[in-house]
């Protein structure tokens, strides 16, 4: 049986692509699942429709009414979620996996309708600050910022990892500002994304052109942006490279926002020596991030600096973990971990372990050989977790080449300061984690990594059983960091929203900016 091309969702009905297309594979078993093109899509028209037909009546909804948008499209997805976790296999995601990329993108939906429903007003325009007193005479003449919704629409490209969790998010925000989207997931599992969509399709619950879906290459879209239009990048860094040099979006000045790769960095405290429960808390999360999605998590822990004395225990402990760690089918038995999502992402990886080991070691996992349950290793894109040892912290590598798959690397560390200036030369990171019982050491810690890190996690026993875990980004928390992690900021309660937003200074006297606001203090 040939297997299908993947219709792309555009002016509110299923276009059926000239031609071939790409081929996309499953991730287990290496069969071909789908094809993707855009060939014979009018990229103008898609996004002339998401302004036209779907931002008015967005537009026109107040705040309550979107979250209620939100909501009931939480709901039904909710209801069908098996359906997406069965398909989610093929990416070689494990229903861990699966659940992690699905339920956690209605996470966000939810988080998204509550703060609609609860923080924001029976409004159009969000109103910031209090009345801002402008003239010499006391309140004839005063500011307000106002921030109403961009024009224009939410162009969306996602990453491959999370094809489920990356296009809710970016919808959440864009949907509650009151601005149209269209969606263009990565082709390595463009399959589930556009299963997703005709789920929502199929929901009946958005209004018309709030939703576009383009399965295959971008053609000349981006040349068709405007000043209003928004630009929401999740992937590597050298795309997100491409994307802020294109020249319709600097000469336009299109609003662009890049979550791209970052190496994470997980810091062992100095305290934490082995038999502390800090210690196995460290062991534990690194194992985790290393493992679940096969580590193609943005957040994953790739460097993981420990003090020197304990580097030895810590890759023993690590060893002995990753040793337990069944790889495989996602849909047999035991299996903890899957493979990639596809040969090529694979191949990917192996580039970059081989890039490292020049200035690091080893220590557990053969990327070219792995024990896999239920499936043929070389048909399916298994990989081996690989745990890489660099002794000298300085080097170059280990601060520059992301494998982004089941990597980690240890590297030793002297005092907190040199963990520190270690961190930092990741050059900016989405998440970085310090694991302490030392909560003054923490504090002065945070400090110095706060300004190359999106968002850091300090963990002790204290909180570990309440904690979310290094490598989850929350809907109520940034996600974003500065430098190669892109330079943006996602989510973040209501200034993902606000990102969708222009923010206007309006000065005038007090009728008019009560007019305005409905007289409404703030929000
Ligand atoms: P990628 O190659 O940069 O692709 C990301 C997205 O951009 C895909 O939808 C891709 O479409 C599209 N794209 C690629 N080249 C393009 C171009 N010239 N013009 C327009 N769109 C283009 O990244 P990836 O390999 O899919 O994803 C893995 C990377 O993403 C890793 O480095 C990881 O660290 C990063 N990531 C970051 C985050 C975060 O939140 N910061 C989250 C997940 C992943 P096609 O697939 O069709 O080429």
């Amino acid at each position: 049986m040939t297997a299908p091309v993947l219709p792309s969702y555009v002016r509110d009905t299923w276009h059926a692509p000239h031609g071939e297309g790409r081929p996309v594979f499953d991730a287990v078993t290496g069969d071909t699942v789908a094809h993707v093109s855009t060939d014979g899509i009018d990229f103008q028209a898609v996004l002339d429709y998401g302004r036209h037909t779907g931002g008015p009546v967005l537009r026109d909804l107040t705040f309550p009414q979107r979250a209620a948008l939100l909501e009931d499209l939480a709901g039904f997805l909710r209801g069908r979620r098996d359906e997406l976790y069965a398909l989610s296999a093929r990416t070689g995601a494990t229903l861990f996996d699966a659940k992690f990329d699905v339920d956690g993108g209605l996470a966000v939906l939810r988080s998204y309708a509550e703060l609609g429903r609860t923080a924001l007003p029976d409004a159009r325009v969000y109103v910031e600050d209090e009345l801002i007193p402008l003239g010499r005479r006391q309140g004839s003449f005063l500011g307000r910022h106002v921030c109403v919704p961009m024009r224009g629409v939410a162009v969306q490209v996602n990453a491959y990892n999370f094809p489920v969790w990356g296009p809710l998010e970016k919808l959440s925000q864009s949907l509650l500002a009151g601005v149209p989207a269209v969606i263009k997931p990565a082709t390595a599992t463009a399959f589930l994304t556009a299963q997703l969509v005709e789920l929502v399709v199929e929901s009946g619950v958005l209004p018309p052109g709030s939703v576009q879906l383009l399965c295959g290459g971008v053609g000349d879209l981006f040349e068709h942006l405007t000043e209003q239009d928004l630009l929401s990048f999740t992937g590597s860094a050298a795309t997100a490279h491409l994307l802020r040099n294109h020249p319709t979006v600097t000469s336009r000045a299109v609003r662009l926002n890049a979550e791209a790769d970052s190496l994470n960095c997980s810091i062992l405290g100095p305290d934490a020596a082995p038999g502390t429960p800090e210690f196995d808390l460290y062991v534990d999360q690194v194992v985790t991030e290393m493992t679940v999605k096969a580590g193609q998590k943005c957040t994953a822990i790739r460097r993981a600096l420990v003090p020197a004395p304990a580097v030895d225990a810590v890759l023993q402990a690590l060893t002995d973990r990753l040793g337990r760690v069944t790889v495989g089918n996602p849909a047999a038995d035991g299996v903890r971990m899957g493979p990639l999502a596809g040969v090529d992402q694979r191949d990917e990886v192996r580039h970059a372990v081989a890039a490292l080991e020049g200035s690091t070691k080893r220590v557990f996992g053969d990327p070219y050989r792995v024990d896999t349950v239920d499936a043929d290793p070389e048909r399916g894109a298994f990989l081996s977790p690989i745990l890489l040892h660099g002794p000298d912290p300085d080097r170059a590598e280990p601060h520059e080449v992301e494998p982004f798959g089941p990597v980690a690397t240890v590297l030793p560390y002297d005092r907190p300061e040199d963990a520190v200036r270690l961190a930092a030369r990741g050059k900016g990171s989405l998440a970085g984690s310090l694991v302490t019982a030392d909560a003054e050491l923490a504090s002065r810690m945070v400090l110095d990594l706060a300004p190359w890190h999106g968002r850091i996690l300090v963990l002790s026993e204290q909180n570990a059983a309440e904690s979310t875990g290094h490598g989850s980004p929350l809907p109520q928390l940034v996600h974003g960091g500065p430098g190669r992690a892109g330079g943006g900021e996602e989510m973040g309660g209501l200034r993902g929203m606000l990102h969708h937003m222009q923010r206007s200074a309006v000065q005038a006297g007090p009728g008019v900016l009560d007019a305005l606001t409905g007289g409404r203090t703030s929000g």
